[in-house]
């Protein structure tokens, strides 16, 4: 008798708490921003052609443009888009702290990195470069092992001049205006960072050269949180790169700001 009577609260106790237990559905990042009706990314406020203030401090550049579209394409309106500042050390942390929805911020895919955020399909791909004084008699990497180079912190740069040129004397910065600053005052022998992002610097700069190397492969994608919630998301923007090439409207926006 003893042992059907809790047989039978066994059975109860399954029942109210296993089967009848819903699991809490969560809400996707792509309904969230749909609800809001306001789309919040990250992008860059000092590195020229991708992400920068014009003189009336407006945002400007390539990856603005990109959000831009993303938020037409979303939200039907661009003016529903909302730009918040990032740099290379702090881009992760604002995404994963929902500070913003998605990055676009001239950030390159890495395995290191895809370990914490989700990238989507690469829309730009540069290169690490040299940048010297044009005064400079320096040719190649192999002669900056022991000397003074400049980076900026959270880079990808960082990290591949840390582990192949442990000897070399790395001074970092945490802008690219403050890095670029730095070499031409003579503070190091020279910067390396991303091409595309020195030619934005040293364009219209005749004391600045880029040496002709490259010394990687940086697949610029827009990141997104590494959740489930984030999926749709992370479609949305593919399908919406896709359209932009097949339409002209990504090689449009690559002439604009002279990215090729
Ligand atoms: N693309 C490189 C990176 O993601 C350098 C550009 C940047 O610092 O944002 O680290």
């Amino acid at each position: 008798m003893f042992k059907k009577l809790l047989s039978a609260l066994l059975f109860i106790t399954i029942i109210c708490c296993g089967c009848g237990k819903k699991e809490p559905v969560l809400q996707s990042d792509l309904s969230k921003i749909k609800e809001r009706d306001q789309l919040i990314v990250g992008v860059k406020i000092d590195t020229p052609p991708f992400g920068y203030l014009d003189k009336q401090g407006k945002n400007i550049g390539f990856d603005v443009d990109l959000a831009k579209l993303i938020t037409r394409e979303l939200l039907g309106d661009e003016n529903k888009l909302i730009l918040v500042p990032v740099n290379p050390a702090n881009r992760i942390m604002k995404l994963s702290a929902d500070e913003v929805d998605m990055v676009i911020a001239t950030m390159s895919i890495t395995p290191n990195r895809q370990m914490i955020v989700n990238f989507s399909a690469p829309y730009h791909t540069a290169g690490q470069a040299i940048l010297v004084k044009s005064t400079s008699k320096i040719t190649s990497i192999a002669e900056l092992s022991d000397k003074k180079i400049i980076i900026v912190f959270g880079s990808t740069v960082e990290k591949n001049l840390r582990s192949n040129y442990p000897n070399a004397q790395i001074i970092g910065y945490k802008t690219y205006p403050e890095a670029v600053n730095a070499l031409k005052s003579g503070v190091a022998d020279a910067m390396i960072a991303d091409d595309t992002i020195l030619l934005g610097f040293s364009m219209n700069d005749k004391s600045l050269k880029i040496l002709p190397k490259r010394y990687s492969r940086e697949p610029y994608a827009v990141a997104v949180r590494k959740t489930d919630e984030s999926e749709s998301l992370l479609d949305f923007i593919d399908d919406e790169l896709k359209k932009a090439y097949n339409n002209g409207e990504m090689k449009k926006l690559k002439e604009k700001w002279h990215i090729n």
